[in-house]
């Protein structure tokens, strides 16, 4: 069973730390609103996650393709998996 996730690419707007424009931004449920009663929002930035070692299969498909196809999406999707399985701000709070 995946997590609803919306993925947004086409115009993920900017870093909310330094303001670069963001490789892809993702809305999931927050880990510490069961049922999903509040959403929670993270953007992946080339340079505040440049050594960011869960998101590292992601920025190298970024560099890799420039788009999303029906033949790449599965890869895709496995990345997104990855990265917000083990991003420390998707983790819920102990
Ligand atoms: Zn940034």
């Amino acid at each position: 069973m995946g997590r609803p996730v919306e993925i947004d690419t086409r115009s993920p707007g900017r870093c909310h730390r330094c303001s670069s424009p963001a490789l892809l931004r993702i809305e999931v449920p927050d880990p510490d609103w069961p049922g999903g009663a509040a959403r929670r929002v993270l953007v992946l930035c080339p340079l505040c996650h440049d050594h960011d070692p869960h998101s590292d299969g992601l920025r190298a498909f970024f560099a890799l393709h420039s788009t999303l196809t029906v033949d790449n999406a599965d890869e895709f999707g496995a990345l997104i998996d990855q990265w917000i399985t083990q991003d420390s701000n998707l983790r819920p709070m102990e």
